[in-house]
């Protein structure tokens, strides 16, 4: 191979000045819930999972990329390297890592996790896949399930023993979960039996552990039509003994492998319940209020899944970064001589125009995903609690979407920045790409995001969202205007800022005059639009507060600046046209069917 470089799956200087120089992470330890900790446990936590990620999951990243789950026997049959780093993972104490301490949790900020997710993510993205899975299962058990189905589901998982899944999406229902077909019926000692099938299910069947927890999405029998009359239900694939022994196989049944482009390791299913028999399965809360209680689950997922896009954009950033350090190729144009010696690729400007833009996108919407993990932790903070929320709502979408969308492009240069050698399977930067392409897919895809985004999170409580977050970026424009380097970004931002205000303002009245269909067919140039403002505030503020720092190194202040510079110049000036796209005539719902 020519110019291999290591693979790297963090820069440390850029994280710890994320969360400590930009969104004060040991502010957090003020509060009660947070008190047991200090920058200590915080690095030390960092610390720990870099080292885990680097020596379990990087290693067979690649491996369980060309080796597919496969059905063995009756078994799917995963390669023994996603066990044994599973169990350094949980031994670590990871699986738990934002649970409460009472419950054998580290109680670590959901800021703090969320970062060391990212360097797993980096290092190996299919095998973080399954505890990710199942601490969502346990987090929303601990918010809606009973104490008995706490201490029977979630208190295992907690425990690294059992893993879980989600099951929402069905052959014929993805996007439109009011047409799932899944039935449950209720039985005389009030338990349910299951029938249907679930497609795509991630972690849906293998031997981790001793049990799989699927939260199923499935209407009582006689339920209302639509998403009023979806309930949800704990599926065990092994019923549970009262003692909390392991009982009976549970009726669910794999029915099939999906093969996928990428995150090859993380076994996808299609699952068929009571198909052969009797599928147990046991209420979570009210029936009909199951898909508010799956939100909460599928919020922190997709958190999650921008994280998880986030860090193959900062894998192949610094994977292309460093290779372009190494290999030389060509002169500069001003430079005639055949002779002179040949400069490497990071001085060209044009390989420099994709780092910069990769390092934009990756550690923008790093910094903005752990803005909006903060938000989570600011819930333990009754002054905070409800704007926190409010925020955390309008950026989900955001943090979702944006990321998965821009980190796609980051990665896509990071493929070209290696040229030919990028394309080939000798070089991880592929893989990264294959691994990212989902994010925009899953948990909603991008497309779901963006009308979710304009046509409830921006007009949601006559637009108390937006108008929060508005009130934070103004903040921050105020502080960059008393820097002078960055008086004239400042102002940039302001402009953008209004733009989308009277757009949004125009889209809703349109909205509410009944153009709905027309408004939200420009969705995603609003996402776009949003995002990029969100990315630019982050940015600015990146820049403001490398600029104040007493104890930087002086070249990483100037990349953070020359970062931020890039991205106002390149990218900010693109709001202005897609906010005249969302304020026009739409052309999408114009151009006929038959024209295609
Ligand atoms: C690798 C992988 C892992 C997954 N893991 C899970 C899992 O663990 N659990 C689970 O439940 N599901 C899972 N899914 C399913 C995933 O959430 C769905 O694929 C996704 O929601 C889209 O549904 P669909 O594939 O049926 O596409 P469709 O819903 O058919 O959508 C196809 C296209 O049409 C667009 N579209 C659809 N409806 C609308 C609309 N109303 N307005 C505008 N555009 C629309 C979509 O944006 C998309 O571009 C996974 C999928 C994959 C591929």
């Amino acid at each position: 191979m020519s110019n291999a470089v290591s693979v790297r799956i963090n820069d440390a200087r850029h994280l710890r000045f994320a969360l400590y120089d930009v969104l004060d992470a040991e502010a957090l330890t003020v509060l009660p819930h947070f008190s047991a900790h200090s920058r200590d446990t915080f690095d030390a936590a960092l610390d720990l999972a870099e080292k885990i990620a680097l020596e379990k999951f990087a290693p067979h990243n690649r491996k369980s990329d060309l080796n597919e789950p496969a059905f063995v026997d009756g078994k799917v049959k995963l390669i023994p390297e996603i066990e044994d780093a599973l169990l350094a993972y949980n031994q670590a104490g990871f699986t738990a890592a934002s649970i409460d301490a009472e419950r054998g949790g580290m109680q670590l900020p959901f800021m703090v996790t969320t970062a060391c997710d990212t360097l797993f993510a980096a290092a190996n993205a299919s095998t973080v896949a399954y505890p990710s899975l199942a601490r969502g299962v346990a987090n929303l058990l601990l918010g809606y399930g009973t104490p008995a189905q706490i201490e029977r589901y979630a208190q295992p998982i907690i425990e690294g023993r059992y893993f879980g899944t989600m099951c929402l999406s069905e052959p014929q229902a993805g996007s439109s979960l009011a047409d799932i077909r899944c039935r449950a019926e209720v039985q005389p000692d009030g338990s349910y039996r299951l029938s249907g099938a679930k497609m795509w299910i991630s972690a849906g069947d293998h031997e981790l552990g001793e049990n799989i927890v699927h939260l199923v999405l499935a209407k009582i029998v006689g339920a209302p039509a639509g998403v009023r009359g979806i309930s949800l239900f704990i599926v065990p694939r092994y019923c549970v003994n009262a003692d909390g022994t392991r009982g009976a196989r549970n009726d669910v049944q794999l029915a099939g492998l999906n093969h996928k482009m990428g995150q090859r390791g993380s076994v996808n299913t299609f699952l068929k319940f009571g198909e052969s028999g009797e599928c147990y399965a046991e209420l979570v809360g009210e029936p009909h209020h199951g898909l508010s209680y799956m939100f909460h689950m599928m919020n922190e997922e997709r958190i999650g899944v921008g994280v998880g896009a986030i860090a193959q954009g900062i894998a192949g950033y610094l994977y292309s970064l460093d290779y372009a350090r190494e290999r030389r190729q060509g002169r500069h144009p001003d430079q005639k001589d055949p002779n002179s010696p040949p400069v490497t690729l990071i001085e060209h400007a044009d390989v420099r125009r994709m780092l910069l833009a990769q390092r934009a996108y990756a550690e923008g919407s790093h910094v903005l995903a752990l803005y909006a993990a903060r938000l989570v932790d600011e819930g333990f903070d009754e002054s905070r609690r409800d704007v926190s929320r409010l925020l955390l709502e309008l950026l989900t979408p955001i943090v979702k979407a944006w990321s998965s969308d821009y980190t796609l492009r980051a990665n896509e240069m990071a493929i070209q920045v290696l040229g030919g050698y990028g394309y080939t399977r000798d070089y991880p930067v592929e893989q990264y790409y294959r691994d990212n392409r989902i994010n925009p897919i899953h948990e909603g895809t991008n497309g779901i995001q963006a009308i979710d985004l304009l046509g409830r999170k921006v007009m949601m409580q006559n637009g108390a969202a937006l108008r929060a977050l508005i009130e934070v970026v103004n903040a921050d424009i105020d502080l960059a205007r008393t820097l002078e380097p960055l008086k004239e970004l400042a102002d940039r931002l302001a402009v953008a800022r209004d733009q989308i205000l009277s757009v949004t303002l125009r889209a809703g009245q349109r909205m509410a005059a009944g153009e709905v269909r027309a408004v939200l067919a420009n969705a995603t140039f609003y996402l776009n639009a949003l995002g990029h403002l969100c990315i630019g505030w982050i940015w600015l503020r990146q820049a403001r507060v490398a600029l104040s720092a007493a104890t930087l190194d002086a070249d990483f202040v100037a990349g953070k600046v020359a970062t931020c510079c890039f991205f106002f110049a390149t990218e900010l000036p693109q709001i202005t046209h897609w906010c005249k796209i969302v304020d026009s005539d739409d052309s999408t719902l114009a151009m006929r069917e038959e024209w295609f």
